[in-house]
């Protein structure tokens, strides 16, 4: 119903932090300070155990800050991909064979590992659906892909190459609709994966063209999954199964901090935080329960989402990082958005 879709969900969001490993470039800048015999940058942020990360450079810092974080999940630069999906992601994406929608975003500055960590975790994600729904015998599956960019409040279709925006509608039986938004019918992993990799050079192409395209925008790869068992007819284990999973890819943290440092006088700059921001009020609304209002309405990001967050749905965020000093103050706005999420 309308009131549950409004309101804040039981189940927790799946939080994770990942920190990546140093680039050349930090690890350059680091000699140029002296500072590589040390590596401290590297050791900027450690990952203690599974669940917590602490900051360990510059004692003097430590009052204003806290030192240690802990989430569902943290990993640190020498974790795989491959460990980030098994562990808790991949139940979230999964459960969209079960009928449950589900999203999974990823989060942080520009370069920090959001599309690296995001790109992997579809991979993973979609051989272990196609893996799964080629051993069903008695049921019958049919899946579609959509592919959404958001950039400064515009929604565009990675699918077409018109480049035209596209609008959103209130639909009285599926909800929010994005119009004329392709649906691919999908024939098979390969099929996807060509498709994918179309969405991945459309984005390529608007980078060159526009100015840092990519660590502006948001991208929404979302799959749905259709299922039913035809088995004995007529009966309940005949009905339909019907759920999307969403990988989200967001755009670069950094703009929301700066945004709101310069009062949300750039168009540009307050209409990328329209949807970063309201994103994460809607989060930490859910996150928080209870029966508040969560403000769907107030981006084209969380209207499109609407449905694969809160309610039924299940979230998974994964917050990814640089362990670079020189980022040390983006890392902590990163680490504030996923302390308020879980
Ligand atoms: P973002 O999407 O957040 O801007 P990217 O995913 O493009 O960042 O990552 C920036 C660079 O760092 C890329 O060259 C990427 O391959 C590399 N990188 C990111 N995360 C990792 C990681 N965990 N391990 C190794 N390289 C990584
Ligand atoms: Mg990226």
């Amino acid at each position: 119903s309308n009131e549950q879709e409004s309101t804040a969900q039981d189940e927790k969001i799946f939080v994770a932090v990942r920190v990546r490993p140093l680039n050349g470039k930090e690890i350059a800048k680091g000699l140029i300070m002296g500072k590589l015999h040390s590596f401290s940058d590297t050791s900027d942020w450690e990952c203690v155990n599974t669940t917590t990360i602490v900051f360990k450079n510059n004692p003097s810092e430590r009052s204003t800050y806290p030192s240690a974080y802990t989430f569902d999940r943290v990993y640190g630069c020498d974790s795989s991909t491959k460990q980030v999906y098994e562990e808790g992601v991949k139940g979230i994406a999964l459960s969209v064979l079960n009928g449950i929608n589900s999203s999974i975003f990823a989060y942080g500055q520009t370069s920090s590992g959001k599309t690296y960590t995001m790109s992997g975790i579809t991979d993973y994600a979609i051989a272990d659906i196609y893996d799964y729904i080629s051993r069903q015998i008695d049921r019958e599956f049919t899946l579609k892909f959509s592919a959404i960019e958001i950039y400064n409040e515009c929604v565009r279709d990675l699918l077409s190459h018109d480049g035209a925006q596209l609008r959103l509608l209130d639909d009285p039986e599926k909800g929010i609709v994005v119009e004329k938004l392709t649906e691919a019918n999908l024939r098979d992993c390969n099929h996807l994966k060509e498709l994918i990799s179309v969405c991945e050079a459309e984005r390529q192409i608007g980078e060159t063209k526009l100015n840092e395209m990519s660590s502006r925008s948001h991208q929404i790869l979302r799959l749905m999954v259709e299922s039913s068992a035809c088995e004995y007819e007529g009966s309940d284990s005949g009905r339909t199964l019907a759920a999307s999973v969403n990988f989200v890819d967001l755009a670069g943290s950094e703009r929301a901090s700066q945004t709101l440092a310069a009062g949300t006088r750039l168009k540009e700059g307050s209409h990328i935080n329209r949807s970063l921001l309201t994103l994460g009020t809607v989060i930490r609304k859910l996150s928080k329960g209870g029966y508040s209002h969560i403000p769907y309405r107030n981006s084209k990001l969380t209207r499109i989402l609407q449905n694969s967050l809160g309610g039924n749905a299940r979230t998974a965020i994964v917050c990814t990082m640089s362990p670079a000093h020189s980022h040390v103050e983006q890392s902590r706005n990163t680490l504030l958005f996923a302390s308020c999420a879980k």
